[in-house]
């Protein structure tokens, strides 16, 4: 039995699933919807691109493998955080890939 990636080449992906599922991190107020998405017919995953890996109070962010998508997000009457600049009482990390060049 093959896995839905070794499918993935032979399947032109022509419809989507996706799950999100919506956190409340205690103690903070904030909420963080985790997103994952796959071809409804292959049952390949997607990768989300042009993000860091990590996670963030209020910028999107990846997992390591790139697979979900940690998107900060907040009722529409909360509309002063965006004013507020950076909260920096919320712990956050972002991982930074290095290349060779840049080894210490
Ligand atoms: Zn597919």
């Amino acid at each position: 039995m093959s896995s839905p990636a070794d499918r993935a080449p032979l399947c032109e992906h022509p419809d989507f699933q996706a799950v999100v599922i919506v956190n409340r991190i205690e103690d903070t107020g904030r909420f963080v919807a985790d997103v994952h998405v796959r071809c409804a017919k292959c049952g390949v995953r997607f990768k989300w691109l042009g993000l860091a890996a990590g996670l963030h109070p209020a910028e999107p962010r990846v997992s390591v493998d790139g697979f979900e998508l940690r998107a900060p997000i907040e009722p529409d009457a909360h509309l002063t955080s965006l004013m507020a600049g950076p909260d920096t009482s919320f712990p956050s990390f972002t991982i930074v890939q290095r290349g060779p060049d840049h080894a210490e």
